[in-house]
């Protein structure tokens, strides 16, 4: 009989060797990243640096309950979370979501106007307890900036607007370091910028907006064509009209640089961004305007995750400087 406690099996530092897929030592700390659009929900890893670790998503399946959407959802975020365990060996600390608009302040509710179901859904508090993590959300056009301003085509900039143009079109404003929110959060919603005096109607009910004039949806409306099959005319004219847009936040704001992703603005290219740059060039005339420039996004399909993984580390950041300052 072995009475050596030296040789028992279990002195091996906690490493897996018994093959029973027992715990694992953890080597890091990831957060849960999750992005909410109209057409999907993707979820992901990423490393506090910023890397994303993995990924996976659902589509949006409009049939669905708000619970069940959720459901479908919460399936999801929790094989991610299995695979920070099993599979990276990180611990997930949080969880961040970027999630279409509008909201209400700090995301506690979402109303995503292409997801007709979630109507003020309680979807942090939701999360929470799902996950029994921290949940940190805001807008997905908010969380691009902080993105964009941390890894991408913004980095180091104090002040900047960051655009989506897809589907629809929204946006984020960083001011002097400071990402925007507004009354309830909505700050940078620059899809309803007036564009064309006696435009077309757009959803919000107001005339000539960005967005009913220069997304997608308003693309596919006006030409009967997806923008994906788009003619040169029709990408010089949807650059001509965020350029447009670009420079009255520009001049307002006195900024000098707006990063542009989305899969419309993307997918049209150079012919979109020289014209969306020409007609900034036109219309940001004030000194301090003057030579503002118009960029894609750096961070690509990666943007919306890592926006969302922004979110969480910037509420980590908070909680704890909170948590000092009551001490
Ligand atoms: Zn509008």
């Amino acid at each position: 009989m072995s009475a050596d406690p030296a040789s028992a099996p279990d002195d091996t530092d906690g490493l897996d060797l018994d093959g029973e897929g027992g715990p694992r030592p953890v080597i890091g700390d990831v957060v849960v990243v999750v992005d909410i659009g109209g057409t999907k929900m993707a979820v992901g890893l990423m490393t506090l640096q910023g890397e994303l670790l993995d990924r996976d998503q659902v589509p949006v399946d409009h049939r669905l309950s708000a619970d069940a959407l959720f459901n479908s959802l919460h399936t999801v975020v929790n094989s991610q979370m299995a695979r920070a365990r099993d599979h990276h060996r990180m611990r997930p600390i949080a969880v961040g979501v970027g999630c279409a608009g509008p909201i209400s302040l700090h995301a506690e509710t979402v109303s995503p106007i292409n997801i007709h179901v979630w109507r003020d859904y309680p979807l942090r508090e939701r999360l929470v307890g799902a996950t029994s993590l921290p949940v940190y959300a805001d807008l997905d056009a908010k969380a691009l900036a902080l993105a964009e301003g941390w890894l991408g085509g913004a980095q180091g900039k104090e002040s900047f607007l960051a655009m989506v143009v897809g589907t629809g079109i929204g946006g984020g404003i960083v001011l002097n370091g400071q990402l925007l929110n507004g009354a309830e959060g909505n700050a940078g919603h620059v899809g309803h910028i007036i564009v064309e005096a006696n435009g077309r109607r757009c959803p919000c009910g107001s005339k000539g907006c960005l967005e009913a004039e220069a997304s997608g949806a308003a693309i596919e409306a006006i030409t009967g064509r997806p923008p994906s099959e788009p003619t040169y005319e029709i990408m010089q004219r949807t650059g001509k009209l965020v350029g447009r847009a670009a420079a009255s936040v520009c001049n307002l704001l006195d900024l000098d640089l707006v990063v542009v992703g989305g899969s419309v603005a993307l997918g049209f290219g150079a012919t979109f961004f020289n014209s969306a740059q020409e007609a900034l060039d036109e219309h940001s005339k004030i000194a301090y305007a003057r030579g503002a420039r118009i960029t894609p996004v750096r961070l690509g399909d990666r943007g919306p995750l890592v926006g969302a993984g922004a979110v969480a580390i910037r509420g980590l950041h908070r909680a704890r400087r909170e948590a000092r300052a009551k001490k």
